[in-house]
């Protein structure tokens, strides 16, 4: 059951006869918690967590003179149990609220850092609305010195409220800096400053006296999959390659009913032998491949033998397009044409 707690920031007038409500004018953000290290106390580090509310993670002092904020809890997990199936569910709740609140000027997302890059990627290509989506969460507990969620919200309240955040589709928040969904990738396990675009840097930085776009807005309204009519999403699986490696993790996955497989490749996209026969065999049976790199940044080369390359994209990414990509076709082209498309 979703717990909408509203916290307005009113100003009440005593008039004759009783109490009146004079609403404030500030930009109103809704958040949306999903759980991750953001929303965790307790033992952490000794593997033994507690989950705090999102309601009580934004009792953040001085958060309300930036925005009105309500928020929601849709989920409270770890971010590995954040899948296909919920991405579907989340991505419908923030259309459903900018469909019918006008008022909203946009949505957070609060998230587990470990896999920020897929869901917030999911959500760039499926909300169409040009108000911001803003992703963010924290590589430290709630209860830890130097927790670092309560900037990270504080952030993401700020861009949530502006109006030059629109248009810009899905972003990440974290350590001061605003990505680009699309770009941005975690590179380091446990610094707080884990979040990087590589080959393209930050859309905008956070400072104490403002916050900072790099360019202006493409001003995007609309994004770039419906997924009204979706009920579930395919099975997209992602092999790695390496020195040595022999087809049997292809083999299963297309065994097991993979409708696309997205290779995390060695350089700018390759597999040994015995990889590549087996990819080849995947084609032939309908199963569309995308090439990316295991490298951690930079380009593949295009694709041959039918097989796609993810361009700028890394493994996990390509495998939300892909996902997305088939769920609206199965059709070989029109999934290549979605890796042009997206560069
Ligand atoms: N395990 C956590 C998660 O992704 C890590 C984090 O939030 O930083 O849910």
């Amino acid at each position: 059951m979703q717990e909408i707690v509203i916290r307005r920031a009113i100003v009440s007038v005593l008039l004759l006869g009783g109490p009146a409500f004079a609403q404030s004018t500030k930009p109103i953000v809704h958040v949306i918690g999903t759980g991750g290290t953001i929303g965790s106390a307790g033992d952490y580090w000794g593997g033994d967590p507690t989950r705090v509310a999102i309601a009580d993670l934004l009792r953040i002092p001085g958060i309300d003179s930036v925005a009105t904020m309500e928020s929601e809890q849709l989920f409270n997990v770890s971010s590995v149990s954040i899948g296909p199936a919920r991405w579907l569910e989340l991505s419908r709740r923030v259309s459903e609220l900018f469909r019918t609140r006008a008022d909203i000027a946009g949505v957070i997302v609060t998230h587990g850092t470990d896999t920020m890059e897929e869901t917030s990627y999911f959500l760039d290509l499926t909300v169409s609305d040009e108000r911001p989506v803003i992703v963010t969460g924290a590589m430290r507990p709630s209860n830890m010195a130097g927790a670092d969620g309560p900037a990270n919200l504080m952030n993401a309240a700020r861009v949530a409220a502006s109006s030059d955040a629109r248009g810009r589709g899905a972003m990440v928040l974290m350590d001061d800096r605003l990505y680009s969904a699309h770009d941005v990738v975690k590179m380091n396990s446990t610094r707080v400053e884990a979040f990087q675009a590589p080959e393209h840097g930050p859309v905008a930085v956070t400072d104490a006296d403002g916050l900072f776009f790099r360019a202006p807005s493409p001003g995007r309204k609309h994004a770039a999959f419906d997924i009204a009519d979706v009920k579930e999403l395919p099975r997209v699986d992602i092999v790695y390659a390496y020195a040595g490696a022999d087809s049997v993790p292809i083999d299963a996955v297309v065994a097991a009913g993979a409708r696309g497989i997205v290779v995390a490749g060695v350089g700018r996209g390759g597999a040994t032998a015995s990889q590549n026969a087996a990819l080849k065999r995947a084609v032939a049976k309908g199963i569309v491949v995308v090439m990316a790199t295991r490298t951690g940044a930079g380009r593949t080369g295009r694709g041959s033998d039918g097989i796609i390359g993810a361009g700028d994209l890394n493994a996990q990414k390509a495998r939300v397009l892909l996902t997305l990509a088939l769920a609206s076709s199965a059709d070989v082209a029109q999934a290549k044409r979605a890796f042009i498309e997206h560069q």
